[in-house]
């Protein structure tokens, strides 16, 4: 069977930005130049492809990533869209995971954005190749060379330009492409021909220093350069590609998605300088049965092995989950196995989206993105592979939800259409969480921020039909312990016949901020059994979860066990599980519990004269501004804001700024609750109690 598309001519690749960047706008003219859009959608009106769920139409945001497939240059390229809001972090997480290429859009006006760090630092970690663009190069205020500078020094990325706009706001009427040693000009503009002498010279000269650049970094760049030879378009643009997909440099782009400025090239840059399925490294799992290592190189010949990286409820299909598919070749039908669960599925038929239509395919192939319907028991993050060749994955890392409310459908009757709503939605959303209250019958949800509950709340209205009354968010606090202690725990029975006996030693100590829980087994010489570590783990655990004294999860605590005893007839699981219990209980609280709370990254962009008024609402918010930057007619000002002072921001920086500023939020890290306000609020735990 022939592939249609060879491996090194597919790309995988997200559009990665702040929001209202230009994401969709972008992504929408890429579409419609790579033949698969036939009316261009607009944002401003709401009839964009990409955004398909109704509510990001209002709302003028792109909330889930619809994966879809268009075509340039004989090259198939799959776009997963990213969300821009860090409220939806997961999307961003999930997309970049099955990622090989990311284009990311810069707005030229803000420049670097915190949400455009916190997504890079994200990318960064799974190591995606980048280029950027900068967009909005029409708009007032737009400077290119400016938000080169903010890569640079901000995102700590070589940024190499490979073109330079021609001139920029109203007057911005071509680019000048270093690569090509060409000019381009936009059509339609009267007047001033962008041909002139000083873009001639600005080419010159750029050119001679993007050749520089590359000879400072690549070999077969430099020698050439040396002995002062010509280095001709290809070669430099072959440097390029090698030097954006070892992740060294990110290639800069300019121009104007709105207007349609720029985009062939950028769609040329996707396929000259990201890589292909065959540029990246085999991708790396564990063998389940020996947890030794495996590896899946992008071939069509190795066992099948693929990723779910989402999973959507589609109103007329059901149960859709996208597929990165790494190695081999599936057909619709097969069986396959799940090996995250350890259980088998049958795919039913396979899709390739377009974003609002869907072709039938009757296999997928290594490198392709694909729907499928069918699988019942996969989730996000899970392996599919070859039943006789079976490989799992690392999944996909969540972060962990921060803000929770109460909720209850408006009318008692409808408590079974909630309780399948909030099921559906949590599968497709692994960071928002449900909770039951046991002894108070009530239903707790949690998220990543306000804005994230507050639409999934409405998706459960409009798709689901529940309405719904919610109380005030609460923040998630958590609790760690701030001293060493060591704990003894003694569980036992005897009471008549069998009895019980359990008997441990725990060393508790503090670890790392966002470390979460490590447990360590140093039993010497058959004090306890091995068999009975498991359960004394999972004694550990309840507490930790249940939160001890505090009521708070309890996180970065590293638990030792190295000593205890145990009684050949009557030591159990339980008993030992009950031992390690107690033993926590009551170390954690000599432990000296603090609460920790979750602290936001807050930045707020405003016009200079209402400057000094939000910093006074950041101040009484217990703030702290990490840093201003001036700019001629506005300011940036990042701080860091705990999260339960952040109730009411975005209302106050409307009335403070006559509407005029904006700000985003993000989780940034937990921080220990001062003592003053844990006693105020009369939470538990702190220090010294
Ligand atoms: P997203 O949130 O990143 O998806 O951004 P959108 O594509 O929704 O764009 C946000 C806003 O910026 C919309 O009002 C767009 O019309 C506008 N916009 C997008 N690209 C450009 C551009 O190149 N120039 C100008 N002036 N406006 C743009």
């Amino acid at each position: 069977m022939s592939r249609i598309f060879p491996l090194d001519k597919i790309r995988n690749i997200g559009i990665i930005a702040h929001i209202d960047a230009g994401k969709t706008t972008a992504t929408e003219m890429i579409l419609h130049h790579a033949g698969r859009t036939y009316k261009i959608g607009s944002v401003d009106e709401g009839t964009a492809v990409m955004d398909w769920m109704a509510q990001e139409r209002e709302r003028g945001i792109t909330i889930s990533s619809a994966a879809t497939t268009c075509h340039w240059r004989e090259h198939c390229i799959n776009i997963i869209d990213t969300p821009g809001h860090v409220d939806f972090t997961a999307e961003v997480e999930r997309s970049l995971r099955v990622l090989d290429g990311g284009v990311v859009i810069f707005d030229g006006v803000a420049g670097v954005e915190a949400q455009s760090e916190a997504v890079w630092r994200q990318a960064d970690r799974y190591g995606v190749a980048r280029i950027c663009f900068i967009n909005k190069m029409d708009r007032m205020g737009a400077d290119f060379h400016h938000t080169v500078t903010m890569i640079d020094q901000r995102l700590r990325r070589k940024a190499l330009p490979v073109q330079i706009p021609i001139g920029s706001e109203k007057s911005f009427r071509g680019i000048i492409d270093l690569v090509q040693n060409r000019i381009i000009a936009f059509p339609g503009d009267s007047g001033s021909a962008p041909t002139d002498e000083k873009s001639e010279a600005l080419l010159a000269k750029h050119r001679q220093a993007l050749i520089e650049d590359l000879a400072e970094l690549d070999e077969e760049i430099m020698l050439p350069y040396l002995d002062g030879e010509d280095v001709s378009s290809s070669q430099i643009k072959a440097a390029i590609r090698r030097l954006t997909v070892s992740n060294h440099i990110v290639p800069v782009l300019c121009g104007s998605a709105l207007r349609d400025r720029g985009i062939q090239p950028l769609l040329d840059a996707i396929v000259d300088y990201l890589p292909s399925p065959l540029d990246i490294p085999p991708v790396s799992g564990v063998k389940p049965r020996t947890g030794d290592k495996a590896f899946r190189p992008s071939n069509d010949d190795e066992p099948f092995s693929a990723l779910a990286f989402k999973t959507v409820t589609d109103p007329f299909m059901g149960r859709l989950v996208y597929l990165r598919v790494y190695s081999g070749r599936i057909r619709a039908g097969a069986q396959v196995l799940n090996s995250t669960i350890d259980k088998r599925e049958r795919f039913g038929k396979l899709y390739v989206m377009h974003a609002h239509h869907r072709e039938e395919v009757d296999h997928a192939e290594a490198g392709s993105i694909v729907a499928t319907v069918g699988l019942k028991l996969t989730s996000t993050g899970d392996t599919l592979c070859d039943p006789t060749r079976p490989v799992l994955f690392e999944s996909i890392r969540f972060a962990e939800p921060v803000l929770a409310m109460a909720i209850e459908p408006k009318s008692k009757t409808d408590q079974d259409k909630l309780d399948d709503a909030l099921t559906k939605v949590a599968v497709e959303d692994p960071t928002f969480k449900i909770y039951r209250d046991k002894e108070t019958g009530q239903t707790l949800v949690s998220g990543m921020g306000e804005l994230h509950l507050e639409v999934l709340m409405e998706r459960i209205f409009r798709e689901y039909g529940v309405r719904i009354n919610t109380g005030k968010p609460q923040v998630a606090y958590k609790a760690t312990v701030t001293v060493p202690v060591e704990s003894e725990g003694r569980f036992v029975r005897q009471s008549g016949g069998k009895g019980q006996y359990g008997h441990v030693w725990l060393r508790i100590e503090p670890g790392e901020r966002g470390s979460g829980f490590e447990f360590r087994d140093q039993i010497r010489g058959g004090a306890i059994p091995k068999e009975f570590v498991p359960s004394i783990e999972a004694g550990v655990k309840a507490v930790l979860q249940s939160g001890g004294l505090s009521g708070y999860p309890i996180v970065d605590v590293k638990v030792t066990l190295y000593d205890g005893s145990f009684h050949e007839v009557d030591s159990s699981d339980i008993a030992f599980r009950m031992a390690a219990f107690m033993a926590m209980r009551d170390g954690i609280d000599k432990a000296k519990p603090v609460v920790l709370e979750p602290i936001m990254e807050v930045e707020v962009m405003t016009p200079n004269e209402f400057m000094g008024d939000i910093i006074g609402n950041l101040n009484s918010r217990r703030a702290r501004i990490e840093g201003i930057e001036n700019r001629p007619e506005s300011s940036v000002i990042r701080s860091l804001v705990p999260l339960a002072e952040t109730f009411g921001f975005a209302g106050d920086l409307r009335s403070l700024s006559q509407g005029r500023a904006s700000h985003t939020m993000q989780f940034h890290h937990y921080e220990e609750l001062p003592q003053s306000l844990a006693e105020q609020a009369g939470i538990r735990g702190s220090r010294g109690k």
